[in-house]
This record gives structure tokens, sequence and C-alpha cells, in this order.
């Protein structure tokens, strides 16, 4: 692959004030390297008020079943929540909620702690105990954190399902876990009307066999009114808000199960991710602190993700909550009912960490750089992106227009299964690389490797591994020992294969290029569709692309490209000046072989509801093919368009 494309000819060094001010400092790698697992025994009794001490780091010798703080106990609950308040910090803002429709409410590290013990007690009254499933699906309102917290206090273990996804998939859910109670809402607010969510949790447990589910909570967000069904429903107002503010939080082990979320189906049909307590949370507060440098009470951090995925777990319910963090929490979408309402609530709220995925920055690209322009968001300091690759052009847009050209920026490079970020830069410590997610974490331990597990060189594509444990692991795929040990640690032995390809630059900084499945091969050349689509996306009137490789008589794949434009769009006679432009543009920056064989100009592209770019339902379109499980798309009439359009070119 050629290189100038990803090493950029400018980096950006941390300013002295940010150096002096970042929770991280430089000596932290060192440590790390010089006493692993004594590095982490420091983090966990740093991060995390133990019950009871843990008298052994790691265990490995089941592996890859890890245990990590063995013989540790504690209660998660208590660490996100009362102990702020034992500590003198009871009047701290924990949550800023924004409802969609305007309505505020801060709520207190105090207030906090009362409503998680009085939902404690609720749920301990509905039959919850210790270890049994508890299904989340709800909107984006503090009573679904209040919900996860009383679940971990409990030591109950939740699957939270994302509010936006059908009653099938909750089904599934609720059946593999065996959820006995389901938490949720009449409806959230979405573009200026309540979207049900009842009716969902209805139709599933119609369905469900039998049932575990005994009982649903309802809260009541939208005045939808909806059905209640005798013996099984009760509104939350009613059994929570007059339940004791008194619940002793009893420890559990550091191995106890802390909740099951599935994975954002990318790639196919999503896994039931396992986490436990103690590891889990002691890397979510480290990575929360050195790599989001929050200052609990000094900032005012936010994390845009659904908490139905695993950013809105790590970054916005366990590792900010139990650094005692003050937070933004906002319900709805970043266009309603206008398209700066993000940075209408950063200048409101005085935001000043920010944590989003590249989706949506791409977004804001498109809509203009007049729109943050009209707010104040002087007060930014530091920048996070997650989710996918971010294109260097994104990156610079999201500097200068968010980070007013000055605002450090951590790519954080995580999955689900990793449970917390695993590479990125540290503000004050890395110089910036914009496209790339740069270093392992102090304490992380990874490898870029080729088929025979041997590490690659610089500059050659290969696949990333994690070469040692670490403590927020996934510890297995719930209810499958088997599938859990074939996807992960069948490559290769004693490594961990996260599925993604990647390389390494000249200075060493990984790039992350996307799915080892979206790798192509290109007349015998490996071709990142990550590295053509920030090709494109560096041409001024592109806002967003997706590259595919189609099977190809001649060339074995072919580069197929779809677009979509910044505001103002094209013409039909200018397109076909633009596509001819487009292809020429990406011969140039990368080289003739990953010139697309055909550029198609869309208005949408099939994403997961997270927010990621479904190249493999591309790819079936351009290969002709049936498109495979939808289920976790946003919108399914995406695909019947560019479907249409493509066969209407043909
Ligand atoms: P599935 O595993 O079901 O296909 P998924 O992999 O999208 O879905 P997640 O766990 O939400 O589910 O996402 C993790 C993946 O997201 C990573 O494996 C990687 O491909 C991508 N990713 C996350 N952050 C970054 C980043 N900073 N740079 C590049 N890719 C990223
Ligand atoms: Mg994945």
């Amino acid at each position: 692959m050629a290189e100038e494309t990803t090493t950029e000819a400018h980096t950006y060094p941390p300013s002295e004030q940010t150096t002096q001010y970042a929770n991280a400092k430089a000596d932290l790698y060192e440590q790390a390297d010089a006493d692993f697992e004594g590095f982490w025994a420091d983090q966990a009794r740093k991060y995390v008020t133990w019950g009871t001490d843990f008298d052994q780091v790691l265990d490995w010798s089941d592996a890859p079943f890890a245990k990590w703080f063995v013989g540790g106990e504690l209660n998660v609950a208590y660490n996100c929540v009362d102990r702020h308040v034992e500590e003198g910090n009871g009047d701290r803002v924990a949550i800023h909620f924004v409802g969609e429709p305007g309505d505020e409410r801060d709520i207190t590290y105090a207030q906090l702690k009362d409503e998680v013990c009085k939902a404690a007690n609720a749920l301990s009254e509905l039959g919850v105990s210790k270890g049994d499933a508890v299904a989340v699906y709800m909107p984006m309102i503090p009573e679904t954190i209040i919900g996860m917290l009383a679940c971990a206090r409990l030591g109950a273990p939740h699957s939270v399902v994302f509010g936006g996804f059908s009653s099938d998939a909750l089904r599934s859910r609720i059946d593999d876990c065996k959820a006995k109670v389901v938490i949720t809402a009449d409806a959230g607010y979405r573009r200026g009307t309540p979207s049900p969510l009842k009716p969902a949790v209805d139709k599933a447990l119609e369905k469900a066999d039998g049932g575990s589910v005994e009982k649903v909570l309802v809260v009541n967000r939208g005045d939808t009114d909806p059905e209640m069904k005798e013996g099984r429903d009760v509104w939350w107002h009613d059994v929570v808000d007059s339940a004791s503010t008194e619940h002793t939080a009893e420890n559990h082990d550091s191995e106890h199960p802390l909740f099951i979320l599935y994975t954002s189906g990318t790639t196919g049909k999503p896994k039931g991710i396992l986490h436990t307590s103690g590891g889990y949370l002691v890397q979510t507060a480290y990575t929360n602190s050195v790599a989001h440098d929050v200052h609990p009470g000094e900032d005012v951090y936010w994390c845009t993700a659904d908490v139905g995925w695993i950013t809105g777990h790590s970054y916005i319910v366990y590792g900010p909550l139990a650094n005692g963090v003050t937070q933004v929490v906002y319900e709805g979408t970043p266009d309603s009912p206008h398209k700066g309402r993000w940075w209408e609530i950063a200048q409101n709220k005085g935001v000043t960490v920010f944590y989003t995925a590249p989706t949506a920055i791409r977004a804001c690209m498109k809509w203009g750089d007049d729109i943050p322009a009209k707010f104040d968001l002087s007060k930014i300091r530091i920048l996070g992106s997650v989710g996918e690759p971010i294109n260097p052009q994104a990156w610079e847009w999201y500097r200068e227009h968010i980070g007013h050209d000055e605002a450090p920026i951590v790519d954080t490079w995580w999955q689900t299964e990793t449970g917390a970020i695993m590479i990125s830069p540290l503000p004050g410590v890395t110089d910036l690389v914009p496209g790339s997610a740069q270093k392992p974490l102090p304490g992380i331990a990874v490898e870029i490797v080729d088929d025979e597990a041997k590490p690659v060189e610089r500059g050659q594509t290969g696949l990333l591994v994690v070469t040692k444990p670490w403590p927020s692991m996934l510890r297995g795929i719930f209810g499958d020992n088997e599938r859990y040990k074939q996807t992960y640690w069948s490559r290769f032995e004693n490594l961990y294969f996260a599925g993604d390809g990647a390389k390494f630059d000249e200075d060493g900084n990984i790039w992350v290029l996307g799915r080892v499945d979206d790798v192509m091969n290109v007349s015998g050349h490996r071709l990142s569709t990550a590295e053509i689509e920030s090709a494109l996306v560096s041409h001024d009137r592109v806002a967003e692309a997706a590259v595919v490789g189609a099977t190809d008589d001649m060339t074995g794949q072919a580069v197929v490209a779809f677009v979509i434009l910044r505001e103002g769009g094209a013409s039909d006679e200018d397109q076909e000046k633009l596509v001819q432009e487009l292809r020429g543009h990406v011969g140039n920056e990368i080289g003739p072989i990953a010139k697309p064989k055909s550029v198609m100009i869309v208005s949408e592209l099939p994403k997961t509801r997270s927010g990621k770019i479904m190249r493999r339902l591309l790819k079936d379109v351009a290969e002709n093919r049936d498109v495979g499980d939808t289920s976790t798309l946003t919108d399914s009439s995406v695909m019947d368009f560019i479907k249409n359009n493509l066969q209407a070119k043909k």
C-alpha cells in the first residue's frame, strides 16, 4: 500500500498546558512495561474501592477464560455512587439530563444514590435477587442508568437492548439470558414525538415461551397511556418512588457477572458478550481518566452514545460514574429540532470533554461548517472518536470546527468484547496523527501479525491481535464457551483475534483498516476499504464513503464505491463528471490500482443502529446476491434504493 495516504505530513504535539494538566504522564508506559501485573494492581486500587482486597491480579491458568483481581470483592454501584457521597461530593451534579422536548433535570450524586437505592429495593420487591438477569429496553433517560446501577447493586446482571430494536430482537435477547424482569418505558422522544417502546415489550412477551419474565417495570416518559397487563406490569412511579432510600450494598465477587451485551451486528449475527465486575470497572475508570482525561469536579463530559451500546455502558454509566464525573445525558437525535442541537447543548452546559462517533462527525460535515459556528464551544478541551476508523479529513474537520483548532482528539479503538479502550493516544503525552488510533494504552499489549502469527513489517497490512489478557476482557459469549474459543482464540494460539485489519506506519502508529473481511484483493494487491474511503472523503465534495470489493472476473475483486455528497449534492450531468473526478482523485491519492471500478452517488448508506456502515450488505448488492441478516439495520429502505439504482445502471 502507498504510504503517503496514511502518514500525514503534520502531527499535532500537545500544548504545554495540556501536558501539565493531563491525568496521564509519559512514564505510565514505562511503569506498565516494567511490571504488568503490578501496574494493573495499582490501577485497581487507585480507581476502585474494594470491600475485600484481591490476593491475585490475574489467573490465566484456564485460558482463554480469565479471572482478574481474584479474591477481591466489590459493589460496582457503591463505587459509582455511594463512595462519592461519602467523600463529600454528594452535591456534585452527576447527570445533566436534557430531554428531546427540552425538559431538563440535574441529578446530584446524593440524589442518584437515593434513586439507585430505591430502584434496588423495588427490584428486590419484584423478586430480583443476586444472579437473576434483568432486560433493559429503554430510551436515553436517567431511569435507564438508575435501573442498570440498581441491577449492579443487587448483583443481577443486566442485558440492555437498544430501544430502536424490534420486538423480535428483544425477544431473542430476553430468551437468551432468561430475564426475570424487564425494565422499560412507555415511550422515548424521537424527533419531536414519543416513540412507543412498551408495545414491543408486550409483543416480545406474548411470544416468549412460557416466560422467564415475571414482571415488567414501566417508566412513564411519554404519557402515551400504554396497556398495562394486570399482575405483570407495574409503574416505576408506583413502586420505585415510594421505596426506601436505604439499601445496603452487598459486596460481590470480582468475577461476578455484571452484564451481557450484544455486539453491533456489523459483520453478522450479534454475539452475546459477557462482562464481569472488578476488571471491567477498573479498566473503564482508568481509560476514562487517562484517555478522556476527565477531571471530576472540573469537567463537564459528554458521550453521545446510546446506553444500548458498549460505549454507553462503559463511558456513560460505569467509567465516568466510577470516577465521579459530571456528564450530559441527552435523549434525542442531533438534528432535532435543528441541526445545531448538540452544539447548543454543549454550549449551554459548558461541555469540556466530548466523545462521539465518526458517523456523527461526517453527518455534521455534511450539514455544513456554519452550524457549529453559531455556538460557543470554547470550553471544549478534549475530543474523542469511537466506532469506526475516522478519516483524516473528518478528524481535521472535528478539530477545527468543534475543537476550535486546539482540542486534542483521541481516536479510541476498542470493541464490545474488549469492554474498554485498548488503543488510543493520550492527551498531553502523544503527538497526534489525524486518522490513526496510534498506540496501545499503558497495560495493553497488541501486535499486528500475518497468517502465521508473525509480526508484519511496518507499512504492511496484517491482523490486529491482543497478546496479553486485559482486565475488562470479555469472559465469554454468554452460554456458548465453544463459540467464544472458536471466534476469538482459534485463529492463533494464545492471541486474541480482534477481526480487524491494521498496520503500523513508519513511526509505529497503528492504523486500523477495518474488518478483515473488508480488506480487498485487487489483482493481487491488498487494499483496505478504510484507506480508499478516506481518499474519497478527502475530496471536498464528499461527506461520506463506503467501499467494497466485489467479485470480478478480470481482477479477482473490483473496487466499488458508494458516496454521499456534502450539502449541495450534484445535478445529473454533473454527476457523470464528478464520478470520473472521484475515480481520478483516488488514483492520485493512493495509486491507479485503487481506482474504483464504479462510484455510485447515494443519499444514505446502510448502517447499523449504532451508526456503522454495513459493508457486507453493499457487497451483497454489488455481487447481485440477496442481502443477508438485516435485523440490526437502521432503515431497510436504504437497501432497496441502492439495489434499484444499481440495477438501473447495469
Ligand atoms: P459485530 O462484531 O457484531 O460485527 P461490531 O464489531 O461493529 O459488530 P462493536 O463491538 O460495537 O461491534 O464494534 C467494534 C468494532 O468497531 C471494532 O472491531 C472495529 O472494527 C470498529 N472500531 C471501533 N473503534 C474503532 C476505531 N477507533 N478505529 C477503527 N475501528 C474501530
Ligand atoms: Mg465485532
